[in-house]
């Protein structure tokens, strides 16, 4: 396991934003958290990441953990390329060159300033700077809000990618549940603070509870 999150409860003051999720990822899966606005997925990302202290329960993780922000967080007036070195600040140029072979589309754009790109190549940005610290495990925190599906396209093309031959690990955290459970084999489904269904994303994705809340099929 890279992740392994155990009973784990997070409160706001009287608040209980997570009440009691167990979850984890093995090294080279591809594992989905789905659910509502309010469920507890941010609240999630920030106990991972450490920013939130748990009230009670463990978060092991082991391997190095990546975070690509959701709204992406990049550096507006930076160009693209200095927004990638803030990924990994002992390494750079070697590193920048190989995300540049990854993410070939991002080449052409290296001193453009991110905040003068589209919202589509900012997310390709905050997944490059991502990779910079050859994460074991990336937690993608809502990806596709706001993009053209073409662009969710690539960027999916890319995860597969890196997964197929990097053994990349990834944990999307996604209200767009048909795009999670496409590109996942296993899924959570998280709603208020509780993880109420889990199990393989086809058989989440067949189910007719899941469908009608989470699919928009009856
Ligand atoms: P969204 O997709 O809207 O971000 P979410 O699934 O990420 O939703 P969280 O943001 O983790 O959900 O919120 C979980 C619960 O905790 C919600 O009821 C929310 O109102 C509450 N909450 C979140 N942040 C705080 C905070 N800083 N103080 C108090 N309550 C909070």
């Amino acid at each position: 396991m890279i992740v392994e999150v155990r009973d784990l409860t997070v409160r706001y003051g009287a608040a209980t934003a997570l009440d009691g999720v167990t979850l984890s990822v093995a090294a080279g899966e591809l594992v989905a958290l789905i659910g509502p606005n309010g469920a507890g997925k941010s609240t999630l990302v920030n106990a991972l990441c450490g920013i939130r202290r748990p009230a009670s329960g463990r978060i092991d993780v082991r391997g190095r953990l990546a975070l690509v922000p959701e709204g992406r967080h990049l550096f507006p007036s930076l160009s693209v390329d200095d927004n990638l070195r803030l990924g990994a600040w002992r390494r750079r140029e070697r590193d920048t060159a190989h995300i540049y072979a990854l993410l070939p589309e991002l080449t052409p754009l290296r001193d453009r300033p991110a905040g003068r790109l589209s919202g589509g190549e900012q997310q390709m940005v905050a997944l490059g700077r991502a990779l910079m610290s050859r994460p074991d495990l990336l937690v993608i925190d809502e990806m596709s809000l706001g993009l053209a599906p073409k662009i969710v396209g690539s960027l999916v093309a890319h995860l597969r990618q890196r997964n197929a031959e990097d053994g990349l690990a990834v944990l999307l955290i996604e209200q767009n549940a048909r795009l999670a459970l496409e590109l996942c084999t296993r899924a959570y489904v998280l709603e208020a603070g509780r993880v109420v269904a889990e199990g393989p994303a086809a058989a989440l994705a067949g189910s007719p509870e899941i469908a009608a809340a989470y699919l928009g099929l009856e």
